[in-house]
């Protein structure tokens, strides 16, 4: 039996991307849509073959509790709407997939894994790349060391946002600028593939001063992540240059290379080692569905999913320490939890 979700918020992503995945999903399918706009949610609703008694208002949120089909809610939200609908979906025991980043700061993000442990349901950050093929192939490659010994890391992720209006780039809504919108992913994608956590982190930001833009957030970052064995990652993320993103990791014995690292479609990943130059392909594949597919499994089987919300917590902690080190020009010291290869 499928699991049924209702996806909250019908922006870019969930109209161009999760709606036409969900029906591509062998686990998962949409059940419900909550949206401000009733006409529009009715549209998806029709095309999905629901009926309007389908599509709920933020304010009737709360009636899904009565909706025993619907057992899990994909919030799709600004940044800093995820806490309210993950602890209102918590509250009406529904299990919770939230997109990234999971909050808009550390407190945030950790109150929504305490409200969903408290409620007893399940909750998964939607970290589609860890998801992918592609990006298993690079982690397989670096943790079976078929690079030698990793040395270096380094990954772009860059877009230009160019409507100033966008809640993208209201620091309330987004939490910061490009950092935990798309810099995120270089950060989330850099402690994957080395399975290892950063031990310090030392960053710089611009904002310009004469853009209407950047009012509220950062054009820029530019951070650097230390590792143990003195590996070390270096990442840059801005509003301001045409999309690009890319990963390299370089090791004793060989090198491989994402780009485009992150795209929804058409990751492209080559490993060049001593025997040779190799382009693995894992054919075409919805990231999104896999992502449904894994969250709809895992509720079905009680099992913490893979990318459970203490790891989109693990970006906050690490993003905070980058904008303070951004701040104050300093290296951030990342503590070591007791009795755990983490630090925080
Ligand atoms: P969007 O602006 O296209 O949609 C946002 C949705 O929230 C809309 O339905 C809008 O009506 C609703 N909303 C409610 N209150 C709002 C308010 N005060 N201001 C603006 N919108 C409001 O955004 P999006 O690109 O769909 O992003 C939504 C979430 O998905 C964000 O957390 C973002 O980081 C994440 N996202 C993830 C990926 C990915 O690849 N995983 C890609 C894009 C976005």
């Amino acid at each position: 039996r499928r699991v049924g979700f209702a996806v909250v918020g019908l922006g870019k992503l969930s109209v161009e991307e999760l709606l036409p995945a969900a029906r591509t999903s062998e686990h998962a399918y949409v059940a419900a849509l909550v949206t401000s706009e009733p006409d529009k949610g009715e549209a998806f609703a029709l095309a999905l073959g629901l009926t309007p008694d389908d599509v709920y208002t933020y304010e009737e949120f709360g009636r899904l509790r009565e909706r025993s089909d619907v057992e899990a809610v994909y919030i799709v939200l600004p940044n800093s709407m995820h806490r309210e609908y993950a602890l209102r979906a918590a509250e009406a025991g529904k299990h919770v997939l939230c997109e990234k980043p999971l909050g808009v700061n550390v407190a945030d993000a950790q109150a929504i894994v305490d409200g969903c442990a408290q409620a007893g349901v399940q909750l998964m950050t939607a970290y589609r790349c860890q998801y992918t093929p592609e990006h298993w192939a690079a982690r397989q490659a670096v943790q079976e060391g078929r690079l030698g010994k990793v040395k270096l890391l380094d990954s772009i992720h860059v877009q230009v946002e160019d409507d100033p209006e966008v809640w993208r780039l209201r620091l309330g809504l987004a939490g910061g600028g490009p950092l935990p919108d798309v810099g995120i992913y270089s950060l989330n994608t850099v402690r994957f593939v080395l399975g290892q956590e950063p031990e310090w982190v030392f960053a710089a930001q611009h904002r310009p001063q004469d853009d209407p833009r950047f009012t509220e957030v950062e054009e820029s970052v530019s951070f650097m992540l230390g590792f143990g064995g003195g590996v070390i990652a270096n990442c840059l993320t801005s509003y301001g240059a045409l999309k690009t993103s890319t990963l390299r990791v370089l090791g004793e014995e060989g090198s491989l290379l994402m780009d485009p690292a992150f795209p929804y479609q058409g990751v492209k990943l080559t490993i060049e080692d001593e025997a040779g130059r190799f382009e693995p392909s894992f054919g075409s594949h919805d990231q999104f569905a896999r992502e449904f597919d894994h969250f709809a499994q895992r509720v079905r089987s009680g099992q913490t999913p893979w990318t459970p919300g203490e790891e989109g917590v693990q970006d906050h902690i690490i993003m905070d320490a980058i904008y303070q080190s951004a701040r104050s020009g300093q290296v951030v010291q990342l503590k070591k939890v007791e009795g755990q290869d983490v630090f925080r």
